[in-house]
């Protein structure tokens, strides 16, 4: 049972998402980084990136291993790519969850998925490994807010018909071996009252019939300039968690990933999920600065006063993609040494 497997130790440790690719994959410490290759050698070296990340991950003593998300461009962009009606060449720009200008595609027409996107990569993936296995997939609120939307006028509308696809799309990851389904909304912090009005319900829809566990995953992003800058903004408390945890809490959501470790977050917000397990960011990714097994440690026992020890997963605030790699192997080992001292902690 795929429960199971995913909670046999305590305090299971994962990453958020992605992992920095290889500079023979794409120009590395960079968002958005072109490919190097193409066609068919590029299929290879996406899989061989892949095989990379992953023994990466188990060296370190990750618990849940990903893909490292080698096989993406993007995380929201590289899912649209492959769906009909989105026109990639006429592009507008927007502001990107109210934060920064972006050029993005436009939707011209009704949106669907002719073919899966991830699933023979998560196939493969599932063939390199019997530990449990997190898929990662935009949420639908985030995705309608990467994009120019001229057919729909409406971004429930939008929102909910991006939902059915990427049910489809789970629905064949969960048949592909996935263990855990995450859906990326760092949009769930910024539109509280759509998140409350139609976020959550489109989020349901994306998990309807779901036998594997699932995750949403909010964050306050990447460590680029645009996040950076925007945190500035926000005060000596980030509270952005309060508006949408009580809604979450009563949601069939399974596992709610959070930025900790660094953050203005006051640990207390977790009180409003108890129930629900936790994936509780102890790994600042906008630093090039490893933490220390005890800081890492410091920030699971805060959370551990709000979150019981069998729901608490160590994990990352956000993805690691434009770090460089040894910065990011050393912050997957932390990860793993932090949890490790509160595992005997807990067992003593
Ligand atoms: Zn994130």
């Amino acid at each position: 049972m795929t429960t199971q497997r995913s909670t046999s130790t305590l305090l299971p440790t994962s990453t958020a998402g992605s992992l920095p690719k290889p500079s023979w994959l794409a120009e590395p410490e960079k968002l958005w980084s072109p490919w190097k290759l193409e066609g068919e050698e590029l299929v290879l070296a996406k899989q061989d990136a892949l095989r990379v990340a992953l023994q990466e991950q188990q060296q370190a003593g990750i618990s849940i291993v990903s893909d490292g998300e080698q096989s993406r461009q993007h995380f929201v962009t590289t899912f649209i790519e492959h769906l009909d009606g989105v026109d990639f060449e006429n592009r507008q720009t927007v502001k990107i969850r109210d934060r920064y200008e972006a050029s993005v595609p436009t939707v011209v027409g009704p949106v669907s998925r002719q073919k899966p996107v991830f699933v023979e990569d998560a196939k493969f993936l599932r063939s390199q490994t019997k530990q449990p296995i997190k898929w990662a997939l935009p949420g639908p609120m985030t995705m309608v807010d990467t994009l120019f939307d001229d057919h729909y006028k409406s971004r429930k509308t939008l929102a909910l018909e991006f939902a059915k696809i990427l049910n489809q799309e789970a629905r064949e990851l969960e048949a592909a071996g996935v263990d855990i389904i995450q859906f990326d909304e760092p949009a769930f912090n910024v539109f509280f009252e759509e998140v409350n009005d139609w976020g959550i319900e489109a989020l349901e829809t994306a998990i309807e019939g779901l036998k594997c566990e699932t995750v949403v995953h909010i964050c306050y992003g990447y460590g680029i300039k645009a996040n950076t800058d925007w945190k500035q903004t926000l005060g000596s408390e980030w509270r952005q968690y309060e508006e949408v945890f009580p809604k979450l809490q009563q949601s069939s959501i399974d596992i709610i990933s959070l930025e900790c470790h660094n953050s203005r977050v006051p640990i207390e917000l977790l009180e409003l999920i108890r129930g629900k397990k936790i994936m509780v960011g102890a790994i600042d990714v906008a630093t090039n600065t490893i933490e220390s097994p005890e800081e890492v440690a410091n920030t699971l026992r805060q959370a551990l006063k709000y979150v019981d020890a069998d729901k608490l997963y160590p994990c990352t605030n956000c993805g690691m993609a434009p770090l460089a790699r040894d910065v990011a192997r050393g912050k997957l080992a932390a990860l793993h040494a932090g949890a490790e001292i509160v595992r005997q902690e807990l067992s003593a």
